[in-house]
C-alpha cells in the first residue's frame, strides 16, 4: 500500500471552533475553503490536514505532516475501508444524529470507525488479523464499556468451490427460513479470525462497501478452514441498532437458539 494511504482522515477539526467536520456532510467548497486557510486539524494528533478532493477517489483529509498520527495509528486503511466505514455512519447516524466517525476512545487509546450512542463501536474489518489480535481489540471494546460489532469486508467472504451453494433443504431441522433474503446453504472458507469472532458471537456480518448489501452467514458446524452454513443477503438499510446489538429482518425469522450467544 502507498505511503500516502497513511494517515488519511474522513474527519476533521475546525482549528478555530473546534466543530467536527465529516467528509459529505460538509459542502466541499467550505471544506476547500477551511484547507487553503490552514484550518483543518486532525482530532487524534492534532497536526494539520488539508483537503484531497479529486474526481477519482473518494474524499478525504491528509496529513501535512504525518510524524504524530503514524506513530499511533500505523495501520495504512485502503479506500474499500473509508467506503465501508462511511457508509455504516451514514446509514446508522439516521436513528442517532449523535453518532461518530472515526471516534476515538479516551480510556483504551483506540480509534473506533464508528461510534453510535450509546455504547456500539461499529468496526468494518478487511485487513486480516490473527485471532489474538482480534480478541485484544475486543477486550479492549469491552473495557471500554463498548458493544463492538464486527462487518467484515465482502473480499474476506469466500465460498467453497468444491461444495456449490445450494438450496436449503426441506428437511434440514434447524429454525431457519428457506425463500427469503437469497437463503441458500453452503461451504466458506474462513480464516483465524472469523473462527475467533464465532466463538464470541453466532453470526458473520459481511458488508460489500460498494453495493452496501449485507451477507449474513449463520453457522451450522466450522472445522478448520471450512465453515458450513446458511447465507442470507439483504441491503444494509434494513438494519437497525437495537439495545441488545445489530438487528436484521431476518431476526424475525431466526430460532432463538440459533442468535443467542453461544460463548465457550
Ligand atoms: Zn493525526
Amino acid at each position: 500500500m502507498a505511503a500516502e494511504e497513511q494517515g488519511i482522515r474522513l474527519v476533521a477539526q475546525h482549528a478555530l471552533t473546534g466543530k467536527l467536520l465529516v467528509i459529505g456532510d460538509v459542502p466541499v467548497e467550505q471544506l476547500r475553503l477551511y484547507s487553503e486557510c490552514g484550518l483543518l486539524r486532525c482530532p487524534s494528533c492534532g497536526g494539520e490536514l488539508r483537503l484531497k478532493a479529486g474526481a477519482v477517489r473518494q474524499h478525504h483529509f491528509a496529513h501535512v505532516s504525518l510524524e504524530l498520527c503514524a506513530a499511533r495509528y500505523a495501520e495504512p486503511e485502503s479506500e474499500g475501508h473509508r467506503l465501508g466505514k462511511l457508509a455504516l455512519y451514514r446509514h446508522f447516524r439516521r436513528d442517532a444524529p449523535a453518532a461518530q466517525l472515526e471516534w476515538h476512545v479516551q480510556l483504551t487509546d483506540q480509534r473506533v470507525d464508528v461510534f453510535v450512542p450509546p455504547n456500539f463501536a461499529l468496526e468494518f474489518q478487511q485487513a486480516n488479523n490473527t485471532a489474538e489480535e482480534w480478541r485484544a481489540r475486543q477486550r479492549l471494546y469491552e473495557q471500554a464499556g463498548l458493544c463492538a460489532i464486527w462487518f467484515l469486508g465482502q473480499v474476506r467472504y469466500s465460498e467453497t468451490r468444491s461444495e456449490p451453494m445450494r438450496p436449503i433443504s426441506l428437511y434440514d431441522p434447524s429454525p431457519v427460513p428457506r425463500h427469503i433474503f437469497e437463503a441458500a446453504a453452503g461451504a466458506f472458507r474462513i480464516r483465524e479470525m472469523e473462527r475467533a469472532m464465532l466463538e464470541a458471537f453466532p453470526l458473520l456480518y459481511y458488508l460489500d462497501p460498494y453495493s452496501q448489501m449485507l451477507t449474513i452467514l449463520v453457522p451450522r458446524s466450522w472445522q478448520a478452514q471450512t465453515l458450513r452454513a446458511y447465507r442470507y443477503r439483504l441491503p444494509l438499510s434494513l438494519c437497525q441498532l437495537r439495545p441488545n446489538g445489530l438487528w436484521t429482518p431476518l431476526h424475525n425469522q431466526l430460532g432463538e437458539k440459533l442468535l443467542r450467544n453461544r460463548r465457550k
